[in-house]
C-alpha cells in the first residue's frame, strides 16, 4: 500500500508550531487547511517497501529537509490564521 510519508512528518511538526496560536491550536478545520496547504507545497514522499522506509529515515535526519517542512508549515499557519476559511466566532478563541 502506498503512503505519503510527508503527511506523517507534517502531523508530527504541526502541534509544536501551533501551540502558541490563539485559535488554530483548537480548531480542527484550520489544522486540516494548514496541512493541505503545506502538503501541496511540499514534494510528496511515497513509500511502499522497507527500503523506502530506510530512505525516509535518512532523509528525516537531513536538516535542510526538516527546515523546508517547517518553513512551509509556518507560512501555511500564518495564512490560515489571518484568513480562516470559516466563520470565526468568539467561542472559538
Ligand atoms: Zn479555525
Amino acid at each position: 500500500m502506498l503512503k505519503n510519508h510527508m503527511e506523517v512528518l507534517i502531523e508530527n511538526h504541526l502541534p509544536s508550531l501551533i501551540k502558541d496560536t490563539a485559535h488554530v491550536r483548537n480548531c480542527e478545520k484550520c489544522q486540516n487547511d494548514i496541512q493541505a496547504i503545506a502538503l501541496n507545497n511540499l514534494k510528496p514522499m511515497y513509500i511502499m517497501s522497507d527500503k523506502g522506509m530506510i530512505y525516509t529515515k535518512l532523509k528525516e535526519l537531513d536538516l535542510q529537509f526538516q527546515s523546508d517542512i517547517i518553513r512551509e508549515l509556518v507560512q501555511a499557519i500564518s495564512l490560515v490564521e489571518s484568513h480562516p476559511r470559516h466563520e470565526v466566532g468568539l467561542e472559538n478563541f
